[in-house]
């Protein structure tokens, strides 16, 4: 779905889509699409600049920070975000957005993907640091081997972490 950055008509439209895991290169190694993801929302068309509203549901598998190992999550959030493209862009309009806590996006093209807005919002709201489990025990430093499933010999090094900062700032 196409959206026109020029239309300043202040009509508001409307969607509900359903975008195939195809549809969407997530362009990251953390995370990967696994089912259709819905989104619903409306676009309205301001003055000189574009508003999108829209709640995004996404059936995702990322990585555990600690082990790697793939973890199915339901991704769900809303966002709002407003669009202008560089010839509607000017200081007046940055203030007003300001003012209405609006974050801006600023497009170079008059036109844009929604599909590119949807992929760049899951980006943006991927969990920082996901687990497996809450006390997920990572890989071996050493042979490498995932602690979850299995123990290994490997003599690892137990080091306080509060010894550790300070060996760092030899
Ligand atoms: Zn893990
Ligand atoms: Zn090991």
């Amino acid at each position: 779905m196409k959206i026109d950055l020029n239309r300043s008509d202040g009509s508001t439209t409307t969607f509900d889509l359903s975008v195939k895991p195809s549809d969407i290169e997530l362009e990251t190694d953390l995370a990967r699409v696994k089912d259709d993801i819905s989104v619903k929302g409306a676009v309205s068309s301001e003055d000189h600049y574009t508003v999108i509203e829209a709640e995004i549901a996404a059936p995702l598998e990322i990585d555990c920070s600690r082990c790697l190992e793939r973890i199915p999550v339901d991704q769900e959030f809303a966002f709002k975000t407003a669009f202008a493209s560089a010839q509607q862009l000017t200081e007046e309009i940055e203030v007003e957005l300001d003012l209405q806590d609006l974050e801006l996006s600023f497009a170079e093209e008059d036109e844009i993907d929604l599909r590119d807005v949807i992929r760049e919002q899951i980006v943006l709201n991927l969990p920082a640091h996901p687990l497996c489990r809450e006390d997920c025990k990572g890989l071996c430093e050493i042979c490498g081997g995932n602690l979850n499933k299995a123990s290994c010999d490997c003599e690892r090094e137990e080091t306080d972490p509060r010894w550790a900062a300070l060996k760092n700032l030899k």
